[in-house]
């Protein structure tokens, strides 16, 4: 199997890092400052058994504000309609903003099956990431949605389990 792998979600989600520790090496440049990713940055993963992944790492899908924030949301948002997967990810938080609802809306635009990865879990409690999990259910059909940690490569087998499930 192979396959088109696009990571979205908003700035500072932890989009790079994710990618970053799902290759195994640092690729994309990670900081906390939003937007450090301006361009699409495209890396491979190989499983001798399983396959090859290409993931494809977005600027965020946000609301433009001026004319580099417009080419940005643009970059992301057409690759939606090309990948076999689209993981989203988002703060482990209960709150769905208009940031969420725009992705949301986008979503539903395409039939590329989505994973939800509500990543950072190490900086919650447990029985909050069960709230979180119910809240997402509930706005969007997604394939799977599965509860991580990019920074401490928590529950990231299960990511690629799943990302082969579905291609
Ligand atoms: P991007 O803008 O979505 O690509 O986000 P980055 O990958 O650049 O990460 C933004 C910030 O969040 C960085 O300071 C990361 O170290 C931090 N971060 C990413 N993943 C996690 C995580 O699982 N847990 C915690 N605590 N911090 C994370
Ligand atoms: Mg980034």
């Amino acid at each position: 199997k192979s396959g088109f792998v696009t990571i979205i979600g908003r700035p500072n989600v932890g989009k790079s890092t994710l990618m970053n520790h799902l290759i195994g090496q640092k690729i994309a440049i990670t900081s906390n400052k939003p937007q450090t990713t301006r361009n699409r940055i495209q890396t491979v993963y190989t499983d001798m058994e399983r396959g090859q992944i290409v993931f494809l790492d977005t600027p965020g899908i946000h609301r433009a504000k001026n004319k580099l924030g417009e080419y940005m949301v643009n970059v992301a948002e057409h690759t939606l309609n090309e990948v076999d997967v689209i993981l989203w990810l988002v703060e482990p938080s209960n709150f769905i903003g208009a940031g969420e609802q725009h992705i949301i809306e986008q979503l539903k635009k395409v039939k590329t099956p989505v994973i939800l990865i509500i990543n950072k879990v190490d900086t919650v409690d447990r029985e909050k990431i069960v709230e979180y999990i119910d809240t997402y259910r509930k706005v969007y059909d997604f394939a799977e949605i599965i509860p991580a940690s990019a920074l401490r490569a928590k529950n990231l087998d299960t990511v690629i389990d799943m990302i082969f499930k579905y291609l």
